[in-house]
């Protein structure tokens, strides 16, 4: 019986881990190994780190984290999370662990639009967010694939990046902005482009957008702002209640990073809208002291 069980480790878990370790619990990280970055090769953002390769920064925080003798390690796939007893049992390829309190640091998944050339060129020449990637691509020629109603809004942010007159929204067929929105647009000097977007080519840096009527955009990044999904099904297994963000779901928590069933606690992408990896540390090193003072000082349990 550990204390603990993270479940993902990457940046949020390995700084939930951080915390525990240091308060000398005994951890078991398991992780699948699919960062959510896995496609981009730098990171920026990350104060200390800004411009780090993102497997290093990941690689570096495992091998701080697995220096504290109470902690370890297991390259594993969780399929299973259920409560018992004394806590949570979960269960991998390989056998069943258990443990007082659960983190979950399970991140999400993006779920691109199923346009050829795409998802080879995320974290190439297609990403997520302008506080990442869009200074890299300062003044150029930008590029916004709608994936609901706020990719108006997106692109009035994104636009901060771009060249003066040189962004572009491709609403593809998704949704048609508000004469309100057009108005806002066209002051932003952003174009609206209403062929869909057929295909994907071209080597980063740099994008070309086939379009449905034969023309080509040429663009030096584009900004999908994908919807998400959770990574595991830990919400339904566990009956976590889930709060609705802008881009995809994720899993409700109080300050200390404690969802709504008692003793799971989660972290990083899968528990706040932002994606980030400072935000992911941040929330992660939140949830290893909030479920630490949750051993220490452990509720009552009140019988109804
Ligand atoms: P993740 O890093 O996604 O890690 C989740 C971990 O949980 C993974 O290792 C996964 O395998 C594991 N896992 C999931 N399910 C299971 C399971 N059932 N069993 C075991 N393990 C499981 N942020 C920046 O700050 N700067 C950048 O430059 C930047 N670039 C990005 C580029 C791209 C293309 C993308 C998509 C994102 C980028 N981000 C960037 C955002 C950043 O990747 C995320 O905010 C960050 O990875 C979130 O960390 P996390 O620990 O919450 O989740
Ligand atoms: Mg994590």
């Amino acid at each position: 019986m550990h204390d603990v069980i993270i479940i993902g480790g990457s940046y949020a878990g390995l700084a939930a881990a951080m915390q525990l370790g240091r308060a000398r619990r005994s951890v078991l990280i398991l992780d699948a190994g699919e960062r959510r970055n896995r496609f981009a090769h730098h990171s920026h953002g990350f104060l200390g780190r800004d411009g780090a390769a993102a497997a290093d920064i990941a690689a570096e925080g495992r091998e701080q984290v697995l220096r504290y003798p109470t902690i370890t390690w297991q390259e594993a796939r969780v399929t299973e999370t259920r409560a018992t007893a004394g806590g949570f049992t979960v269960r991998t390829e390989s056998g069943e662990h258990s443990a007082q309190r659960l983190i979950l640091a399970t991140g999400v998944v993006d779920e691109l639009p199923d346009i050829p050339g795409l998802r080879e060129r995320w974290g190439q020449s297609v990403f997520h967010c302008p506080y990442c990637h869009g200074y890299e691509l300062d003044r150029g020629r930008l590029g916004i694939l709608a994936s609901g109603p706020l990719a108006a809004h997106h692109s009035m942010l994104v636009a901060e990046w771009g060249g003066v007159g040189q962004t572009t929204l491709f609403v593809n067929g998704v949704f048609e902005p508000t004469p309100e929105e057009l108005a806002e647009l066209a002051a932003r000097k952003i174009q609206v482009e209403r062929a869909t977007v057929t295909a994907a080519q071209g080597d980063a840096p740099g994008i070309s957008l086939q379009l449905s009527d034969g023309r080509v955009a040429v663009l030096d990044g584009l900004f999908a702002m994908p919807h998400t999904r959770l990574a595991a099904p830990f919400a339904e297994q566990l009956g976590c209640a889930l709060e609705a963000g802008p881009m995809g779901a994720y899993y409700k928590t109080d300050f200390a990073k404690e969802t709504t069933v008692p003793g799971v606690f989660a972290c990083g992408d899968a528990a706040q809208p932002g994606a980030a990896v400072a935000i992911a540390v941040a929330d992660g090193t939140m949830a290893g002291i909030g479920t630490h003072r949750s051993l220490v000082f452990p509720k009552v349990a009140v019988a109804g």
